[in-house]
This record gives structure tokens, C-alpha cells and sequence, in this order.
């Protein structure tokens, strides 16, 4: 037993069996609490998917819980990032530094890591305007909300792409909660880890903060679909516990996003309207909060959430953007 105590009411580690440790990994003031870190035994020692991000206790968690695994960090041979955010990515370069020799991820992560972490400020004002061409001014920016020291850029030692092996796991790239986020399926268990593609409870944000992004939340209901497909024996999400049926949770996320969708549709059928006037127009988070009642951070991202539903409408020819008006409009085509 460890005499360090992380959290109250929860263990800092659980044995998945087959070989798998969950490593809940603290987000100190985050209320998603922990992000996992999952440990993997292979031949040569341990793959570690996800770590949490830049802090001494993170570090120290994460130290602590290696050892109540039974291992330590000289034995981790590899980190595996399922996508670029800053809780399951930002403690990488510690750690390269303290020894992991191999830091793997998608390539589009690493390329769009670099074209934000070069100037991560600016990066933070072209969202924080992007989300007032939309019609929600916010006196904060998103700068306090990301909390950049808390991540560092390290380059990865091998990008990793769609169906690529690492040991015992298989990358399958679930681009959608960002472009290159991978969910790894292991062989040998039949479990997939599924990073922030599929949660319970919690719906990932699917956002959308920069105009070239295309259709993501179209690329996240494919990707849904795409997991749904493997014959997974449990999930191993990263944030919450595991559960054993992805069918359910994926059916259900699917049923979620497409209710979105009608109540963005209906709002839009009083006539053309900014984002972020449809965003005001509906219930927010589990407890249906409405739009006034969500921090100023959290109506930036409910504010991209409609943008992203709005160009997947947009992308399917049912409603029409008008991009020289200010705030950006949308109109719904008959
Ligand atoms: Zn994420
Ligand atoms: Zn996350």
C-alpha cells in the first residue's frame, strides 16, 4: 500500500488484468479530477499511453503509481500520446528527460503542436477572435483556461499512423476531438483505449476554433462509427473509469449529437443567425445549464461546439454561410 495519498475517495492505481494498470493522474482544480494513464506490459517493459500534464505532482503521482504497479520509470520503454492536449500530453518532455527513450503520436499532432506552441499566445488570440467573428466577446481569453506552462513542445521519436503496431497495441487514428487523435486497441485483451474519442459520462468536445478545420464534428461521427466496428472485450477511457460496452456508449453518443443537431436546426429556422445567438438558444452540460450560466471559458467552447454542428450542416448542403457579414451568419437552406 502506498502511503501516499493522492485522492481521497479513489486509488491512485488499478490492475486492469492482461498485463494493464490504470494510473489516475491528478488535474489539480480541473473537475474531470484525473486523466488516466494506462501501462502496458510488452516484451521489453512498458508502453504508457497518456501522462498527464506538466506538474510535480503529476510527476510525482505518476512515479508513485508505477511503483505500486510493480515497476519503475527506467522500465518504461515507450509513451504513446492518443492526441495533443495538454493533460495527456504536457508532462512528455519530463519524462523523455528522466529516461523514456521513445515518444510516439500522430503526425498531424505533431505538426499542428508546432504551428500553435511556436507562438502559443498568438495561437490563443486568432481563437479568441475567431470565436468573436462568431458573435461571443469574451473579456478573458482562452490563454488562462489552456495554461500553457503546464505543456512543453517535444518533438516525437516516431509519428505513428491509421492500423500502425506498437507492441502489443494497434493505433486507429479517431480524428474528430482533434485531427490526430489515435485510440489504441490491444490484440491480446481485445480492450481499446480510447483517449478522449469516447467518454462516460462525459461527451468530448468536438470543437471548432480555426477556419481550415474543415468538418470535424463530420470526421468525429465517422470515427465513432469506425470504433464501433471493432469488437471491443472494454473501454479504457481517459478520463472516468473503464466500462465494458462501447457499443452502448457510442450508440448513445450518436444519439446525443444527433439530437444537437435538431435543436441547432430548429433555432436556425427562426431565421439566419450567429453561433453564438444558437448557442444561447440551447441547454448546455448534463445539468442542461444554460449558456449565461457556464464560466466566460466554457461559452467559448459552447460557442465552437455550435460552429462545429453548423459546418457539419454546412458540409452536407442543408445551411449556407454568410462569411462577409459580422458576426459570421449562417442560413438555413429549405
Ligand atoms: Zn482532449
Ligand atoms: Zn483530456
Amino acid at each position: 500500500m502506498s502511503d501516499i495519498r493522492i485522492y481521497e475517495d479513489l486509488d491512485l492505481t488499478t490492475p486492469i488484468g492482461d498485463g494493464i494498470f490504470q494510473i489516475r493522474l491528478p488535474m489539480a482544480g480541473n473537475p474531470l479530477r484525473f486523466v488516466n494513464g494506462y501501462l502496458v506490459e510488452e516484451d521489453d517493459g512498458f508502453t504508457l499511453i497518456d501522462c498527464g500534464w506538466r506538474a510535480d505532482d503529476v510527476l510525482d503521482a505518476l512515479v508513485e503509481g508505477l511503483r505500486e504497479c510493480g515497476t519503475t520509470l527506467e522500465c518504461v520503454r515507450r509513451l504513446a500520446i492518443t492526441h495533443f492536449h495538454f493533460d495527456h500530453y504536457g508532462l512528455a518532455g519530463t519524462l523523455l528527460r528522466n529516461g523514456v527513450p521513445a515518444l510516439l503520436m500522430h503526425p498531424l499532432e505533431w505538426s499542428f503542436l508546432q504551428r500553435i506552441m511556436t507562438d502559443p499566445q498568438a495561437a490563443d488570440r486568432r481563437a479568441d477572435r475567431w470565436i468573436e467573428r462568431n458573435g461571443f466577446y469574451a473579456e478573458s481569453t482562452l490563454e488562462d483556461e489552456l495554461q500553457h506552462g503546464r505543456t512543453e513542445l517535444i518533438r516525437p521519436t516516431r509519428e505513428i499512423g491509421d492500423g500502425e503496431h506498437i507492441g502489443r497495441l494497434r493505433a486507429i487514428w479517431t480524428p474528430g476531438h482533434t485531427a490526430g487523435h489515435l485510440c489504441f486497441h490491444d490484440a491480446p485483451s481485445g480492450r481499446l483505449f480510447t483517449g478522449d474519442h469516447v467518454l462516460d459520462p462525459v461527451t468530448p468536445h468536438v470543437g471548432f476554433w480555426f477556419e481550415e478545420r474543415g468538418d470535424p464534428l463530420g470526421e468525429y461521427l465517422s470515427s465513432l462509427r469506425k470504433v464501433d466496428r471493432i469488437d471491443a472485450a472494454g473501454v479504457l477511457p481517459a478520463h472516468g473509469e473503464p466500462f465494458a460496452d462501447l457499443h452502448r456508449r457510442v450508440a448513445e453518443l450518436l444519439v446525443h449529437e444527433e439530437s444537437r443537431e435538431g435543436r441547432v436546426v430548429e433555432a436556425l429556422s427562426r431565421g439566419p443567425a450567429d453561433a453564438a445567438t444558437i448557442a444561447r438558444a440551447l441547454p448546455w452540460t448534463r445539468r442542461n445549464r444554460t449558456f449565461e450560466e457556464l464560466s466566460e471559458a466554457h461559452r467559448q467552447f459552447a460557442v465552437s461546439e455550435t460552429i462545429s454542428h453548423l459546418e457539419h450542416l454546412r458540409a452536407r448542403g442543408l445551411v449556407e454561410r454568410d462569411a462577409t457579414a459580422n458576426p459570421i451568419r449562417y442560413v438555413r437552406l429549405a
